[in-house]
């Protein structure tokens, strides 16, 4: 069986915990390696490592430091093959999903190649005689991620990229389900000139997380998963006096308007919906079709689309629209939920229970389901189900529509299909939603904008990427400087006054 590693100081390293985890092929449901789960005495050890080298990386000019960022886009492109194939042996999406994402955190790697400008800083001459005040932008020393399994190249780049090139050491605790491309990252990043021990991962469960809740030298803790995981880690992490951005689930609405082009919602509810198996924060998993007509065009059109649809190991090419789910338990999650759908009385349109595939008859996978007349007390449309199941949830009117999705507990994305503008204004405006899209299924802002949702998606101040990841993975000091040559030519300066 292979086994695989940490990754410290800048070496595969072997787990001396004596514990481990399966990693599955999701297509054929077989254990393909065993990853290592970290004791607390490990993580520790790391933590130790990346406070000494920490320094001295801190104090080397951001330039230099955007240097090695940009190295490591090009690897990043030189690789992509080999990263996605990897990613997609081990996580189960299409390989053009994977490419997308690796692509996705390398534009945020991109992105942080400016990091001389976001890091300037600000100055003011002469606040007072001879007085200047100066704020700069200085790392926060060691910072820790925890990731979870449904991007594993770029949501770990969401969080090691900015916080390395503001000057920061991080340690990142992958999700245990997909531990290799994390790896395959970090060794690219020192190939593209970082010095080691960095950037260190070490793979684990909640042992090595609360190992680093704990961990005193660790200054800031960025986590995505599941909304239960990111309150308490957010609630421990803040006891603990660390600076914590938590990103957890989702329960993302479209509205369908009458007006709606009933051929673009029908093929981007199918995208969005079913894409990467369901298995995205920013999927789509209520449709609400605004009138019964809209509701039984919407039905008429999805239907078809989803039967057409192939699902498939990503060996099978570019033929394949999803792959299968990550494990078996999430498999069995879904069916659970989809038959508390049926016993709660929504009508399944399209039923993906019984789909198999010859010769791949142990993987984990799913069809696609859709059910028609959910309503908002049922399970399907309550818990986030991140598998490949649509809900429709009609609505009588805009109003009851929006309604819907503001007063869903989950605040991450949401989109509105209509062909009027004041209808579109109005829902941008007054959505209590992080990301939203006009004729857009899947609105993720790209690297330079920030990402975040709502409600109970979000536990934190600050979004992922953009400026305010400079903003999290940096502090300000802002210094008052006198110089007594100032004071005499400015005269009279009241000090007092500043009090
Ligand atoms: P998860 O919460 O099970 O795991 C996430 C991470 O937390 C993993 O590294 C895991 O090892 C760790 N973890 C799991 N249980 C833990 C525990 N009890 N204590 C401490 N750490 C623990 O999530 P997942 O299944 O890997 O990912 C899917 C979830 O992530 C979905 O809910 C999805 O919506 C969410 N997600 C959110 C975003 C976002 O930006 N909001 C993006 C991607 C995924």
């Amino acid at each position: 069986m292979k086994e695989l590693t940490h990754y410290i100081n800048g070496q595969r390293v072997s787990g001396s915990s004596g514990r481990f985890g399966d990693v599955f092929n999701p297509a054929t449901g077989e254990v393909q390696a065993r990853v290592p789960l970290a004791s607390k005495e490990e993580l520790d050890a790391a933590v130790e490592i990346a406070a000494k080298v920490q320094p001295e990386w801190g104090a080397v000019n951001p330039q230099r430091r955007a240097r090695v960022m940009m190295k490591f886009v090009d690897l990043l492109h030189r690789d992509m093959d080999k990263l996605a194939e990897v990613l997609s042996s081990e996580h189960g999406k299409t390989f053009p999903d994977a490419k997308g994402d690796v692509q996705r955190g390398l534009e945020v790697a991109e992105y942080c190649i400016g990091a001389p400008q976001m890091l300037k800083g600000e100055f003011t001459d002469s606040a007072g005689p001879g007085i200047d005040m100066y704020s700069m932008k200085q790392p926060l020393g060691v910072c820790g991620g925890i990731t979870p399994f449904n991007f594993p190249a770029m949501i770990p780049m969401w969080m090691f990229a900015p916080s390395v090139v503001c000057g920061n050491a991080f340690i990142l605790k992958p999700s245990e389900r997909d531990p290799s491309v994390p790896i395959l990252l970090a060794e690219l990043m020192e190939e593209a000139g970082l010095p080691k021990g960095l950037l260190q991962v070490i793979n684990g469960d909640k042992v090595s997380v609360d190992a680093m809740l704990a961990n005193p030298t660790i200054q800031s803790i960025g986590f995505v998963g599941s909304t239960p995981i990111a309150e308490y880690i957010y609630g421990t992490g803040c006891a603990n006096g660390k600076r914590v951005q938590c990103f957890g689930g989702a329960k993302n609405h479209m509205i369908v308007m009458p007006d709606a082009d009933m051929d673009l919602a029908a093929d981007a509810l199918v995208g969005s919906g079913y894409g990467a198996a369901g298995e995205r924060c920013m999927a789509i998993s209520v449709a609400v079709p605004v009138g019964e007509e809209t509701a039984d065009r919407l039905i008429e059109k999805l239907a078809p689309r989803i039967e057409k649809l192939k699902v498939g190991p990503y060996t099978a090419g570019d033929d394949v629209d999803f792959g299968p789910v990550v494990t078996s338990a999430a498999k069995q999650n879904i069916l659970n939920l989809v038959q508390s759908g049926i016993d709660q009385g929504a009508e399944l349109v399209i039923d993906g229970r019984d789909f198999s595939l010859q010769g791949y008859e142990n993987g984990f996978f799913v069809g696609p389901h859709l059910f028609d007349r959910v309503t908002p007390d049922m399970d399907v449309y309550k818990k986030e189900i991140f598998g490949p199941v649509l809900s429709t949830v009609r609505a009588g009117s805009y109003e009851e529509a929006i309604g819907l999705a503001m007063n869903h507990e989950y605040g991450n994305g949401t989109a509105i299909f209509t062909r009027d503008g004041d209808t579109a204004r109005d829902f941008a405006n007054r959505i209590n939603i992080g990301m939203v899209g006009v004729n857009v299924p899947i609105p993720v802002p790209l690297a330079y904008h920030t990402f975040g949702g709502w409600k109970k998606s979000v536990f934190g101040d600050l979004n992922q990427h953009g400026p305010d990841a400079f903003k999290f993975y940096t502090r300000t000091k802002t210094v008052t400087s006198r110089w007594p040559s100032g004071i005499k030519e400015g005269g009279e300066f009241n000090f007092k006054a500043m009090d």
